[in-house]
């Protein structure tokens, strides 16, 4: 069995930045080749999706023009797109503008607004100035029915006074879950998913692994947030969707399921999320 496994959170083109055209070339290619698997990447900066989307689009292209390939075959892309606005110095420098290129890319049809949210870590800016952009990006993905991509570094509590509500009416994502137990549970009593990525594999995380414990099949995703967060024994080097195989095998084992019934049940959480069929 191959290791193509669905990745809830990639940022592709910086993978292609990082480890070359040709590897995002082999990610494509490898997920158009297993069917059900999933990519879905993931948005950072105002109006980034027309760029990433010809990048991804140029190794479809490319795909297609192998010889034996034929003519434009039936497959289900195995990409979706999020757009959404990091809380980084750029964008919260110009909010207003930034909001409006991320309205024109929700108007060009994307599967998911994000990734957004508070980030205390890097502190770009104030944590009046995150939550004022953060609760905008809520606010289009309410109006626009979106499920929602959020990312949330030492800010669980201004995270979750935001999400609380908002997770009712609209798929919402923890992405790179970064807590501990009491902080997943918050988060899944008001109806998030929480995503897990490769961090979850290293020695230090056990309170990610504390957490995993506490989630119920239907509301766990898997990503790799590549070109970050390489699991073990990778960790440091930049990575790919084709790094997930390694956190299957570790969630798997933590939570003593087979990996294959984790692909299952993994890739229909995201399908179900992204309103596709199963
Ligand atoms: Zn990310």
């Amino acid at each position: 069995m191959s290791g193509v496994f669905t990745d809830s959170h990639a940022h592709l083109e910086m993978v292609a930045q990082r480890l070359g055209v040709f590897a995002l070339d082999g990610v494509v290619a490898a997920y158009a080749a297993q069917p059900g698997a999933l990519i879905l990447d993931i948005g950072v900066d105002p109006g980034d999706l027309g760029r990433r989307r010809a990048l991804v689009e140029k190794s479809l292209a490319g795909m297609a023009e192998e010889p034996g390939a034929g003519p434009a075959r039936a497959i289900e892309l195995p990409i979706r797109w999020a757009a959404g606005i990091w809380p980084g110095r750029e964008a919260l420098d110009n909010p207003k503008a930034s909001l409006e290129a991320l309205e024109r890319d929700i108007g060009a049809e994307i599967d998911a607004l994000g990734e957004c949210g508070l980030d205390y870590h890097h502190m770009d800016a104030g944590p009046e100035a995150q939550r004022e952009l953060f609760g905008a990006q809520i606010e289009l993905a309410l109006s626009h029915k979106l499920p929602l991509i959020v990312h949330s570094r030492e800010a669980f509590q201004d995270t979750f006074a935001l999400v609380q509500s908002c997770a009712r009416h609209i798929p919402t994502i923890i992405h790179c879950f970064g807590y501990g137990p009491e902080e997943a549970d918050s988060f899944l009593r008001a109806g998030c998913y929480l995503s897990f990525a490769g961090n979850i594999t290293y020695k230090k995380s056990q309170p990610l692994r504390d957490a995993l414990a506490l989630v119920p099949e239907e509301r766990l995703l898997l990503e790799t947030d590549a070109p970050y967060m390489n699991p073990m024994p990778h960790r440091g080097k930049p990575s790919s969707s084709l790094d997930i195989e390694r956190t299957y095998q570790v969630v798997s084992t933590l939570r003593g399921l087979d990996i294959e019934a984790l692909r299952i049940s993994v890739s229909s959480n995201l399908r179900r999320i992204l309103g596709m069929s199963p």
